[in-house]
């Protein structure tokens, strides 16, 4: 058991809530105002992390490529991003790093592949937002005349283009993201229906030696559980993969480290026993049960 818990009677005699362990979370999936879609800025994260056990985080703002898609959003460039970035952690009381989380889309891949050789990231996460040329969060375009499965499969489909056309990217972000959008009622996705497909993605991540990450929006989401399901990161470990990061996604400070308790749970059932962090692109392997510690 990860996680124990104890009533307590305070002097007065009232019965309280405290836990005996803590967990100090390690947050490497984060958004700031930077981002177009983030409400609160690097300065507010800082400020709060001590209160929720967050000894480091790592801000991963948005890096979408919109050419041939409609959408009002621009790129976000990067060296407005490192400034801010500099300048909101010169003195900041936990660790941080300086990531991206990239919409990796097949048919980019000489303008991303130009920026991720540019700068010097800590972190770089891969993810599938803009789906055969389509944001597959907005307006059910996407979904409009297909099945589920045929949805699913064209999604799964452009993720393993991107994971065999690109090098530079470290974990696959939240791999089934796709489940919170098409109206079919947010249902976690059956593995058998599309094994070959999500066999082909994990073992090319593993033989790749790249990561997959836990992420706890879809608690957020109204799912029970994080991205991926559990029976997507049992096959990566059953295939030999290792690099597990943690992240929240989140894109306000209420939601920073968000769910990771039972993040650690579920890894712990599937045999992982290590997160990875990421510093200067090189995964560091941290014991899960390392992160607990005594309450005061
Ligand atoms: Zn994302
Ligand atoms: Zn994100």
């Amino acid at each position: 058991m990860l996680y124990s818990r104890c009533w307590k009677t305070t002097k007065g005699g009232d019965i309280i809530y405290k836990p005996k362990f803590i967990y100090n979370h390690i947050d490497q999936h984060v958004h700031t105002t930077i981002s177009h879609d983030g409400k609160s800025t690097m300065r507010e994260y800082l400020e709060i992390a001590a209160r929720k056990n967050v000894q480091e985080i790592t801000f991963t703002e948005h890096y979408d490529i919109y050419d041939g898609v409609k959408s009002d959003l621009k790129t976000i460039e990067i060296n407005p991003y490192w400034r801010v970035y500099k300048e909101a952690t010169k003195d900041a009381p936990i660790k941080t790093h300086f990531g991206i989380e990239i919409g990796l889309r097949p048919e980019c891949s000489t303008e991303i592949k130009s920026m991720t050789h540019v700068y010097d990231f800590d972190f770089i996460i891969g993810s599938s937002h803009i789906t055969c040329g389509i944001d597959i969060s907005k307006n059910n375009v996407f979904f409009k005349g297909k099945t589920m499965q045929n949805a699913y499969w064209a999604y799964f489909n452009d993720v393993r283009k991107n994971i065999d056309t690109y090098e530079d990217f470290d974990v696959y972000g939240h791999l089934d993201y796709i489940v919170r959008y098409g109206g079919y009622g947010c249902t976690e996705i059956k593995y058998s229906d599309y094994a070959s497909v999500l066999d082909d993605i994990l073992r090319t991540l593993v033989r790749k030696r790249k990561g997959l990450e836990i992420n706890t929006s879809g608690f957020r989401y109204g799912l029970n559980y994080a991205h991926p399901t559990t029976a997507i990161l049992q096959k990566y470990y059953d295939l030999g993969g290792r690099i597990i990061t943690v992240g929240s996604d989140a894109h306000h400070v209420d939601q920073l480290a968000g769910n990771f308790k039972e993040a650690y749970r579920t890894l712990a059932k599937i045999g992982f026993t290590s997160i990875a962090v990421f510093e200067y692109r090189d995964p560091h392997f941290i014991e899960i049960k390392s992160l607990k510690s005594r309450a005061n």
